[in-house]
């Protein structure tokens, strides 16, 4: 049976980063929903032309659209052991299909590590990310810096700040998760399968603790 691993926490938790450790030394996929619409974006597909309002605004994109979406990313032959889903869900709805999609897929949702920080830290983080434009690794100017300036430590492309990494839009996003998301902690945990991580403790701690967590 699928090994599925839902992370949840606010933008800025340390999710991405957490989930591309855990996908190298599970060996299960690591599918992050906004990686995915960040992809279509650059792209241009009608996906990504449909999510980019919505990305900007700091809002989420329809259930229906971003439900389809990760459907057929849990088809595919890599997910068939299980997966780290990173982003996603994150409405109650979301929650609901996913648990009839691994059913489909023979699997189910193993566990889900919660990773809490504090608000005035999240601010904090998401205005110091810089991500790679290749393929999405994540750094922090002060915490997590790469070894040459804008510069990717694992593929060499351009660093960037992501449009909805400023100010304005992240108290946006940080609201959309308290209405919308955060209700799946409490879901989570009335099913048994909530672990809750103190976020705040360094890159290398919070991994040692997950690992310890999902295994
Ligand atoms: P993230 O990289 O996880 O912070 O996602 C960036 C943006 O993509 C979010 O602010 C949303 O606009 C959109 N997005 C990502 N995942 C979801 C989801 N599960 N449901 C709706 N929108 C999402």
């Amino acid at each position: 049976m699928g090994k599925y691993i839902v992370l949840l926490g606010p933008p800025g938790a340390g999710k991405g980063t957490q989930a591309e450790v855990l996908s190298e030394k599970t060996g299960l996929a690591h599918i992050s929903s906004g990686d995915i619409f960040r992809e279509n974006l650059k792209a241009q597909t009608e996906l990504g032309i449909l999510a980019q309002s919505f990305m900007n605004r700091g809002e989420l994109v329809p259930d229906d659209v971003t439900i389809a979406m990760i459907r057929e990313r849990l088809g595919r032959p890599d997910c068939s052991a299980g997966a780290i889903l990173d982003g996603f869900p994150r409405t109650p709805a979301q929650a609901e299909a996913l648990d009839k999609m691994l059913h489909e897929l023979d699997g189910k949702v193993a566990s889900v590590p919660y990773i809490s920080v504090p608000t005035s830290i999240l601010i904090e983080r998401l205005s110091g990310r810089w991500t790679c434009r290749a393929q999405g690794h994540i750094y922090h100017s002060l915490y997590n810096p790469p070894k040459i300036l804008g510069v990717c430590d694992e593929d060499g492309s351009e660093l960037y700040q992501r449009e909805d990494d400023q100010p304005a839009t992240v108290e946006r996003r940080i609201r959309v998760y308290f209405e919308q998301t955060s209700p799946l902690i409490d879901h989570y945990r009335k099913a048994g399968l909530l672990i809750e991580i103190d976020g705040t403790q360094s890159i290398e701690q919070v991994t040692t603790t997950l690992l310890a967590a999902v295994n």
